[in-house]
């Protein structure tokens, strides 16, 4: 089931957040941001970890 609303948030300073129903997107937008933006690396599971309920 893909109803509850989840999200990753960003360092307080950057307030990139991301938010959706769809663990998949959030992952992806979330590692592009982080390769895009802050110039880093990152997993799929290590985005999954940082998933909380929006
Ligand atoms: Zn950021």
């Amino acid at each position: 089931m893909a109803a509850n609303l989840k999200k990753i948030e960003c360092e307080p300073e950057c307030g990139f957040m991301v938010r959706s129903h769809d663990e998949n997107e959030i992952v992806n937008l979330a590692l592009s941001h982080v390769s895009n933006i802050h110039n880093m690396r990152s997993t799929p599971v290590e985005m999954r970890g940082k998933i909380e309920p929006a």
